[in-house]
């Protein structure tokens, strides 16, 4: 017993210690606490800082591999909660047999489930697939709308997945991207002080000319990808480290907060004993109050 005693309070000492640095009472461990955005920057810091990305990133494009609007808007509805990487591996085969809303409309989802396995979520995005290509067919003669309006009726299709259309095949967004490089980069850069991407793309669509929405995904997709990691930002290496309120010190600065696993591991050791002695507890208790 005490030897467990004395490993258990090893193990809440070392998950503590970051905490002990910048103690929450509120339970939220020192991760979460010191996520948050950077300094926000003037709209003329935010778009030279924007120029010295776009000249890091000259090829900065979308990376979801696709032949025409069709397959944009499923590669889209496939990455949901996945990587480009993922996605583009799954495409060729499900593009190949289902090349045209006409021909996977006439297929079940069932007969996609296969070919998108790889991938999270594949039973309901093969499903959102076929309804998509059925509702495409139904309304708009097999044909990608050209409108916000009538893309986000289509099954499996929000906001940002009709602007990566919008943007990429058209060059007409009515918004910027938000994925989780474009959130971390836009607190990095002293951009945006949201956390929520619907707030985010409002200050990132105040802050930059309409002309820039589209390349400003993809260029922030770019650089979140290959210099300002999320976990280790190369800022050293990055042509913007000037203009960023971030440079150096950007770490904790718009990651998603850690998982809130540290009260749980401290619960642990306390809880334990109480859980086993539970219901012997009940009986005594009853003694006692009655004593
Ligand atoms: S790499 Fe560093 S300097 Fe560049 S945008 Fe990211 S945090 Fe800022």
């Amino acid at each position: 017993m005490a030897a467990a005693k004395k490993s258990a309070t090893t193990s809440v000492k070392k998950v503590a210690k970051p905490a002990a640095k910048s103690p929450s009472k509120s339970g939220v461990p020192a991760a979460a606490a010191q996520t948050r955005p950077a300094k926000r920057v003037t709209p003329e810091v935010a778009r030279a800082a924007w120029d010295k990305l776009r000249e890091q990133h000259p090829d900065a494009h979308c990376e979801l591999t696709h032949a025409n609007a069709f397959q944009l808007l499923c590669a889209t509805v496939l990455s949901a909660q996945t990587t480009d990487v993922a996605v583009n591996k799954a495409t060729p085969a499900l593009f190949a047999k289902y090349p045209t809303a006409k021909v996977m409309a006439a297929a079940e989802p069932l007969d996609l489930e296969p070919l998108v396995s790889t991938l999270g979520f594949f039973r309901m995005k093969a499903k959102s697939l076929v309804g998509l290509a059925r509702a495409l067919m139904a309304n708009q003669k097999g044909e990608v709308p050209q409108t916000l309006d009538e893309l986000v009726k289509l099954p499996g299709v929000g906001r940002k997945t009709a602007n990566v259309v919008l943007g990429v095949i058209w060059g007409k967004p009515e918004g910027v991207v938000v994925d989780t490089h474009v959130q971390r980069l836009s607190q990095r850069l002293g951009w945006s002080h949201e956390t929520e991407p619907p707030k985010i793309e409002q200050d990132l669509s105040k802050l930059l000319p309409r002309d820039r929405w589209d390349m400003t995904s993809h260029v922030l997709i770019f650089h979140g990808r290959r210099v300002c990691f999320a976990k280790k930002p190369n800022c050293e290496g990055c042509l913007a480290n000037a203009l960023c309120p971030s440079a150096f010190k950007a770490e904790l600065v718009g990651r998603k907060p850690a998982r809130v696993r540290v009260p749980a591991v401290i619960a642990a050791p306390a809880s334990k004993p109480a859980k086993k002695a539970a219901p012997k507890k009940a009986t005594r208790t009853s003694n006692s109050r009655a004593s």
